[in-house]
């Protein structure tokens, strides 16, 4: 999975989901843009789990749900009236093997035959376990979308946060994953270099994301997690976060500096100052614009308040 997460509130987007009793263990996590789809939960955790700045499932021992207990879900909102959108949740249900995950796909599309798209988290090491062909017959039955967690483009960094994939990986999965006709978005992280390396960070942000050429990306701040190894690096005064304008500055340098044939940029995330919105490579000049309007005032009231900055 990405960073690229929202706690989910079932009560605010579904209400239906409420009433049913579609069992989901722990706390759930979707990408904010999977906001209205029904979520499924078809593993427990994510089955890295050791992402320096990722507090989200170190509660969780990674498992993954057994057919008949999704089929039992699936059966509970059967008839919760037209579905159009799936999250496969937890971190990684790509990581499921390919049979199993099949099945899962299939029971999707059987118990809700209005699905246009299933989404799914998906790390770099899991996609290139699948085959191109496996891939595409993900795709064949709706697995529409993929989000992955990049992070940085920054080699040295990947590693110190042990994303677990090296940049050439990162960039062989984006391939694959467009190859096989899958949606691709990515997700990176302001500010995960600290104020020392952020803007050699951004710059090879900008750099990935061109190699990668996803159809959408959006850009979180990390926010440090207690509990994490980051927080722990916080503490003892290793990891020095970026001000919000050094964070936005970073945002600004992806978006020069990345070239892109078709992208839909967001950092509409609740854990950005600065929120945006655009469609590159038509938007950038306008979009620059904007942010630097924002840079060179310095003034805190145009950007989102702190008390209303969340994971
Ligand atoms: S891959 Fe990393 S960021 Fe994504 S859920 Fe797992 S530990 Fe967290």
């Amino acid at each position: 999975m990405a960073a690229d997460t929202a706690r989910v509130d079932f009560v605010a987007h579904r209400p239906a989901v409420k009433e049913s009793t579609v069992r989901y263990i722990g706390s759930i996590y979707r990408p904010p843009s999977e906001a209205q789809s029904l979520i499924i939960q078809a593993t427990v955790g994510c089955n890295h789990n050791k992402c320096t700045f990722c507090g989200s499932y170190r509660d969780k021992r990674f498992a993954i749900r057994g057919i008949d207990e999704i089929r039992r879900d699936l059966e509970e909102v059967r008839y919760m009236g037209p579905v159009d959108r799936v999250f496969l949740a937890d971190g990684d249900a790509l990581c499921i093997p390919q049979r199993r995950l099949l099945e899962i796909v299939e029971a999707v599309n059987e118990y809700i035959p209005s699905v246009e798209r299933i989404g799914v988290y998906a790390n770099a090491g899991n996609i290139q376990k699948k085959s191109l062909e496996d891939l595409k017959a993900l795709k064949e039955r709706k697995l529409g979308i993929i989000y992955l967690g990049v992070e940085t483009g920054d080699s040295e960094l990947l590693e110190k946060i042990c994303k677990g994939a090296t940049y050439d990986q990162l960039v062989q999965a984006a391939h694959k994953v467009k190859e096989a006709g899958i949606l691709l978005s990515v997700t990176v992280l302001l500010g995960i270099g600290g104020v020392e390396a952020g803007e050699k960070h951004a710059r090879e942000t900008a750099r990935i994301l061109t190699d990668m050429d996803p159809d959408y990306v959006g850009a979180l701040s990390v926010m440090v997690v207690p509990g994490t190894p980051l927080h722990e690096e916080y503490v003892q005064g290793r990891f020095r976060l970026p001000d919000p304008f050094g964070l936005i500055n970073e945002l600004r340098i992806m978006v020069n500096e990345s070239s892109f044939t078709h992208c839909v940029f967001r950092s509409n995330h609740a854990s950005n100052y600065l929120p945006i919105k655009a469609t590159l490579p038509e938007d950038k000049a306008q979009i620059l614009r904007a942010i630097d309007r924002v840079i060179e005032s310095r003034d805190e009231r145009k950007l989102r308040p702190e008390f209303l900055r969340a994971l």
